[in-house]
């Protein structure tokens, strides 16, 4: 297809790699955002190879963040013993993409400098609270009125655009787990030898225990130890949509029968970022029909985090949407082969990620001993 005009709503991780491939196709690219400007918050991020690829092929650098990771290790939660270790070769991939755990911000801080770099129009304070999709164009809460050839929409989990597009209800539901972040500075892990080799370790440590897991890891070259933990919700609080601040008390008590690691851990962590995890059943339309707007990444597709790959599911529905423009005659038929080729592989995700909040966090007994056996197995036979 010819170059056209896109406008991009949203400058999330999604919104930016949309931008960044479609201007690199030769689109004329616009995005706007709500936020004022971008927050420098966040935690570590796993970048999968199916996702640095991608970063590679569009001159992202996040090698440069020196954050390649080695393996994951799998340890008992309760003595600490190791269960399974599963190293990364980077020779595995054909390309040599390698995995890496990043910092969100930097992250989104290097697509930023890549969208720029290219000549993308990146307007900040843009908060889109209309649409109409058959023009197309989005109105902006300031009373700016945005036209183009075709509206991208990556407004995220909570998108405006969704239910208009779906003509449906829009209903995220409450999984029954929360999520909390922590990151350390390093150097209090130094003092102790048990956490110091953890920070100089490269890999991800990740524990299993009943109704929770831990997921750890150094960041920015290990001047930041960050963890992940998603665990069974114990909140009364009433709502689907809530973050709160806290202290170690809550996380000690929640872990005191795990082993010591993991209570010096929570011992450190001054204080969390919780909030409750929530999902949206799949939604079946991408794709405006008057064929000139569509949905991208966690607003057509929000992936709970059991498996860190919504991100990287992002990512690529960039690099197809970017592809089936390249390849189709017209726009009708390019979002139609879009959301026909990344609707199966993102549904197909989202189910193995549904099913891992089960097997993450099986109760003690016979089926924790049966996973722990067949990933120790597994690991054996199959080595990355
Ligand atoms: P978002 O990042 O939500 O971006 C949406 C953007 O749209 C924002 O910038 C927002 O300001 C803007 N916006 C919203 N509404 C409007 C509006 N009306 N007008 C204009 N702008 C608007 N994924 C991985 O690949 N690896 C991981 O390790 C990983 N870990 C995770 C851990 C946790 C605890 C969670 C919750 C998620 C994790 N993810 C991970 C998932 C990943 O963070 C998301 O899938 C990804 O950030 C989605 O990007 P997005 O651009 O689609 O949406």
């Amino acid at each position: 297809m010819h170059s056209i005009d896109v406008l991009v709503v949203g400058a999330g991780l999604g919104g930016l790699a949309a931008a960044l491939a479609l201007k690199m196709a030769g689109h004329s690219v616009t995005i706007v955002d709500a936020a004022p400007e971008f927050s420098k918050a966040g935690a570590g991020i796993h970048v999968s190879p199916n996702a640095s690829r991608l970063l590679r092929r569009w001159g992202v650098d996040i090698g440069g963040l020196r954050n390649t990771c080695d393996g994951f290790r799998f340890i008992r939660y309760a003595d600490g013993k190791p269960i399974a270790w599963v190293p990364f070769d980077s020779t595995a991939d054909a390309d040599g993409a390698r995995y890496h755990i990043v910092h969100r911000a930097d992250l989104h801080g290097a697509l930023l400098d890549a969208a720029r770099k290219v000549g993308c129009t990146i307007l900040t304070g843009k908060r889109v609270v209309d649409y109409d999709f058959s023009v197309p164009e989005a109105r902006t809460v300031d009373g700016s009125t945005f036209g183009a050839d075709l509206i991208v929409v990556a407004d995220g989990m909570r998108s405006i655009a969704r239910p208009l597009l779906t003509s449906a209800p829009d209903a995220p539901r409450d999984i029954g787990d929360v999520a909390y972040r922590i990151t350390i500075p390093a150097d209090k892990l130094q003092t102790d030898p048990e956490l110091s080799a953890l920070v100089r370790d490269p890999c991800v440590t990740f524990w299993c225990g009943p109704g929770a897991h831990m997921v750890g890891h150094p960041v920015r070259d290990g001047i930041e130890y960050n963890i992940m933990i998603c665990a069974r919700s114990r909140d009364s609080a009433p709502g689907l949509s809530w973050v709160v601040e806290g202290g170690n008390g809550e996380l000690l008590d929640r872990f005191s029968r795990w082993e010591p690691r993991v209570q010096k851990l929570c011992g450190m962590a001054d204080k969390f970022l919780k909030w409750r995890l929530c999902d949206v059943p799949d939604v079946p339309i991408w794709v405006h029909g008057s064929r000139r707007a569509c949905l991208l990444g966690d607003a057509c597709h929000p992936m709970l985090p059991y498996l860190a790959q919504g991100a990287a599911m992002a990512f690529e529905d960039a690099a197809v949407l970017k592809q089936c423009l390249a390849s189709e005659k017209d726009l009708a038929s390019a979002l139609s082969l879009y959301e026909q080729t990344r609707m199966p592989r993102v549904n197909y995700m989202q189910e193995e990620t549904r099913e891992h909040q089960y097997v993450w966090h099986i109760e003690d007994g016979w089926r924790q001993a049966l996973r722990d056996g067949q990933m120790a197995k597994n690991a054996a036979e199959n080595p990355v």
